[in-house]
């Protein structure tokens, strides 16, 4: 069972970003308004998300890190409408079986906290109390050390993995509104340590304006359109010609609902409309498709970063009309 086991969790987590991704996820289906990803040497050595959302109840703590545990159906019968992402519990146990795991956490009903240890198969092997505000700080350890192939790459790509992480952080810290989303890094010294820090109290436009400027803000212009009678998209993208510079394609976000998605499709899209009359220069595009949850399925990739749309033949021909009426001038 083990190897299997460790396997099928590569899959579910392929990286530190898809890793720390499936954590913030958690807390944000917790309600936390407050989330910190705390990296030690820049995730390698470890990386945790504390929360102050609604903490884990005692009845879940033995089977919280076993495959398919999941809180999340019985509390919300029509699994269709869910709004949340996460509803496999997958990512506990595969953490658990790709390095080490710990959980503090704490309910409005407890008085104190708890400390739980797992073993690699989701185990919960040890359990203490601690001291703590409501909320939950899942750390993990040595991250893919129970595969010695990939744990070697990753602390090989750890840089560009971290970069990767950076990007995925700046998406949840453009789209939410009311959380606050610090990242710290204890391999940077002193200030540099707080790599990323928002209050996340304003709109898209104010965190667009934190996070890149008010310098890139100006070069944007505001993006509503429906795409069909039940999709609309709305964001920024680069006014026409404006030069968002070279090599900024990584300055490219897609949300669905709300939470950050690739969208391989739509970014080529955007890039060849904007490109057209600007063959050096990619457009900063920040996009968030809002759909009924019925018309998309997030549960394709194991990873779940990328979205089925089930009707994205009309949706990006629409959108394809609403951007070259934007981009047309390019063409003249
Ligand atoms: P899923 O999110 O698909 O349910 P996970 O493996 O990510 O599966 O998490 C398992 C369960 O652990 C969740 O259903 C939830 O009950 C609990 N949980 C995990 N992280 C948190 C958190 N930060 N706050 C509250 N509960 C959490
Ligand atoms: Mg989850």
């Amino acid at each position: 069972k083990g190897v299997v086991h460790r396997i099928c969790a590569g899959q579910v987590i392929l990286d530190l970003p898809s890793a720390v991704k499936e954590l913030v996820e958690n807390s944000l289906d917790a309600g936390a308004t407050s989330i910190e990803v705390s990296l030690k040497d820049y995730g390698a050595e470890s990386f945790q998300v504390i929360d102050n959302g609604c903490g884990i109840p005692p009845h879940n703590f033995k089977v919280l890190a076993l495959k398919h545990h999941t809180s999340k159906l019985s509390d919300f019968p029509d699994l269709q409408s869910l709004a949340t992402f996460g509803f496999r519990g997958e990512a506990l146990s595969s953490l658990c079986a790709l390095g080490d795991l710990t959980v503090e956490t704490r309910t409005k009903n407890e008085q104190i906290a708890t400390h739980l240890t797992f073993d690699n198969s989701g185990l919960l092997i040890a359990e203490r109390n601690t001291a703590r505000q409501v909320g939950t700080t899942v750390t993990v350890k040595k991250l893919f050390s129970t595969l010695p192939v990939r744990s070697k790459e990753f602390h090989r790509n750890i840089r560009k993995e971290y970069g990767k992480l950076i990007t995925l952080l700046n998406a949840y810290a453009l789209i939410s509104k009311g959380i606050r989303l610090v990242c710290t890094n204890s391999a940077l010294k002193n200030a540099k340590s707080v790599v990323l820090k928002t209050q996340g109290s304003g709109s898209l436009k104010d965190n667009i304006i934190t996070i890149f400027g008010m310098s890139t803000f100006t070069c944007l212009e505001p993006l509503k359109v429906c795409l069909s009678d039940s999709c609309t998209v709305e964001g920024f993208i680069s006014k026409p010609g404006n030069g968002s510079g070279r090599n900024l394609g990584d300055r490219q976000y897609f949300f669905v609902n709300g939470r950050p998605v690739d969208m391989p499709k739509v970014g080529k899209l955007v890039n060849e409309l904007y490109r057209g009359a600007n063959s050096r220069q990619y457009p900063i595009a920040i996009m968030n498709f809002v759909i009924p949850p019925r018309a998309f399925d997030v549960n394709v990739t194991p990873d779940k970063r990328k979205i089925f749309l089930s009707d994205e033949g009309s949706i990006l021909r629409f959108l394809r009309e609403a951007l070259e009426k934007i981009y047309s001038s390019n063409y003249a």
